[in-house]
């Protein structure tokens, strides 16, 4: 029996031992005073020692210096009390590398309670500290800039905020957008686009203290937080240093690009209580400096925030208008100065809003856009156009003319009616519709807007520029893309009788228009006077108040079968119509 035992015994110690040689995790035993006993293999593996470099020596020796006395002090305390420690160390190999390891202690007492040995067995966690290291940069931060991102951004600004509340300080956000960074994108590509933004984020940080947070939010979207500035004129400072650094040409390999910034501010406690809520109206102020001509700050307001529950709701108004038929398109004339005749029209798109009334192009077509539902408006636009376009040509015995603007947005947009098809299904040719672009689709035309504009020369169609001579006005890009109209902006018009600059561009447009065999039609004539200056510059076609005001097309309908009326008559009928309303 009690050799059955001892054989027993023996083999569990064997057991044992072998465990212990061959474990992966680190063992040491100590005695009570805490000096090593005894060293497994993975321990040497681990730190470096062999056993006889640390027997008979305190743990301590490789210890990095990383952790404080009270440590140490909540170690032994627990091990006193309970028997056991678990938790994470740093320590030192004996190469001098400091590494992190996950570290179990026991204590194992005699019969009598008193301590007898310690039993710490550790790994070595360096790599899964740095994979969790990896996967929380990836959640927290932009790889592009190395800022934070939205999460960390939000995280770090609660943070900002609650030590604001103890100190009665404020916290300002600084919601900085660039402006045209798509044109740099457009014209360099995107390894270019890449760098500026690097750059525009270095520019930001160099203009704030180490204490400021900068992040990217998206695209060419960044945010400063400023936490517990006291003055007014600090955030102003920064905020003009921002704009100055980020409208200083940015050399970039061999290129030379040109943007700004567009900045908008709010502040916490001021204005909001949440951070979402905070960059979100900084985001609004942002919007309101674009509105006033970026390069410049907003500062968030009250009635920006009116504003920005009024645009929600017409967002969601809007998103139903084509279904409830609430669309309209009012129609006007273009006339030709050199008899008076009509056989052209623009047509111009108004939304018959149950609530407001009628309302202007102005105060939903940019909505429109951001939301993209400019593609389906436009694709109405275009089929009641043509629509018309077709009566009327059979009405005047002639291919009736009608211009349908197209915004640039809708060149992006995601492939939806062809028109070139439903001219065909309608039999129309395709002389019957102008297209009105403005400039910048063309000097931002990538080979999707040069494919979609020959579509439309294939079917037929015309191209004009509209409101000329207000962007880049480039000669080269109308005979580029073989131009058919130009339409010079009212503003020329509006004061060519009395400012001599304006006469002179709006006439220089007209020479150069003819020379290369493009037509012109001026905006906005309202007075005999302009439209004699302009018939006498040689302008074939005019269109404006003067003539007439956009109608309705039944209005206009009638005023084509009247043959073409002095413009007094059509005054009358102008005051029928309903008022248009901005928002
Ligand atoms: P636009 O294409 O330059 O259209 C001319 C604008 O000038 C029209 O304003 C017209 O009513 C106005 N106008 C015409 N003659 C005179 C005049 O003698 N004096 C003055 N002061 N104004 C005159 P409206 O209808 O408010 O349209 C504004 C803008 O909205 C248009 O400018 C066009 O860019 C845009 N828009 C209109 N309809 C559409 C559409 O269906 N699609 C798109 N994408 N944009 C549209
Ligand atoms: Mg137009
Ligand atoms: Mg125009």
């Amino acid at each position: 029996m009690n050799i059955r035992e001892q054989k027993e015994a023996a083999d569990a110690l064997r057991i044992a031992a072998l465990v212990y040689e061959h474990s992966s995790e680190a063992m040491m035993v100590t005695d009570a005073a805490n000096h090593i006993l005894s060293i497994n293999p993975a321990f040497t593996r681990i730190t470096g020692y062999g056993f006889e470099e640390v027997a008979g020596r305190n743990p301590q020796c490789m210890s990095s210096g990383r952790h404080d006395a009270l440590f140490y002090r909540q170690m032994w305390d627990s091990l006193l009390a309970k028997g056991t420690w678990c938790g994470e160390v740093w320590n030192r190999r004996k190469n001098g590398e400091e590494y992190p390891e996950w570290l179990t202690i026991n204590t194992i007492t005699a019969p009598d309670g008193s301590v007898q040995r310690y039993l710490a067995q550790f790994s070595d966690i360096t790599e899964k500290k740095r994979t969790e290291e990896t996967i929380w940069r990836q959640a927290n931060f932009d790889s592009l800039t190395g800022l934070p991102n939205r999460r960390l951004l939000i995280e770090r600004l609660g943070h900002e905020m609650r030590k604001a509340e103890r100190s009665g300080l404020s916290v300002a956000a600084l919601f900085i957008d660039l402006d045209d960074f798509k044109q740099v994108n457009d014209v360099f590509g995107h390894d270019i686009g890449d760098l500026l933004l690097v750059e525009a984020s270095r520019r930001i940080a160099s203009h704030l203290r180490a204490t400021d947070i900068v992040a990217r939010l998206s695209g060419d979207e960044f945010v400063a937080v400023l936490p517990d500035f006291s003055h007014i004129g600090d955030i102003e400072r920064v905020v003009q240093d921002v704009l100055q650094a980020l409208a200083r040409p940015f050399l970039l390999v061999h290129e030379t690009a040109f943007v700004s910034a567009s900045i908008g501010v709010a502040f916490y406690p001021q204005d909001v209580s949440s951070a979402e809520e905070l960059i979100r109206y900084a985001d609004q102020a942002m919007y309101a400096a674009k509105g006033a001509g970026r390069n410049r700050h907003c500062y968030f307001t009250a009635a920006m925030q009116q504003q920005s529950v009024e645009r929600m709701r017409l967002v969601q108004d809007l998103r139903v208008a084509i279904e409830k038929k609430q669309l309209r398109l009012h129609f006007q004339p273009v006339v030709d100065l050199a008899d008076g005749s009509v056989l052209k029209a623009e047509a111009l798109v108004r939304w018959q809003h149950p609530e407001r009334g009628m309302v202007g192009p102005g105060a939903f077509i940019q909505v429109a856009e951001e939301t993209g539902l400019i593609a389906p408006i436009g694709d109405w636009v275009f089929c009641e156009a043509a629509r018309w376009a077709s009566r009327w040509s059979v009405l005047t015995g002639k291919t009736f003319q009608v211009s349908v603007n197209k915004s640039p947005l809708q060149f992006l947009a995601p492939k939806s009616l062809s028109w070139a098809d439903h001219l065909c299904s309608l039999g129309l040719p395709g002389q019957a519709i102008v297209v009105e672009i403005t400039e910048g689709v063309l000097l931002n035309a990538s080979g999707d807007v040069d494919r979609q504009l020959q579509t439309y020369r294939d079917a037929g169609m015309q191209i004009a520029i509209d409101d000329f001579g207000t962007g880049y006005s480039s000669m080269a890009y109308l005979k580029k893309f073989a131009i058919d109209y130009l339409k010079i902006d009212r503003s020329f018009i509006r004061d060519m009788a009395t400012n001599e600059d304006d006469r002179a561009i709006a006439e220089t447009i007209i020479l150069m228009a003819r020379r290369l065999g493009i037509k012109v039609i001026a905006e906005g004539i309202e007075t005999e006077e302009q439209k004699a200056l302009l018939r006498a510059a040689g302008c074939q076609y005019g269109q404006g108040y003067l003539f007439s005001h956009p109608l309705p097309p039944e209005k206009f309908e009638t005023l084509l079968q009247a043959g073409y009326p002095e413009p007094g008559i059509i005054h009358a009928e102008i005051s029928a119509q309903p008022q248009l309303i901005g928002l």
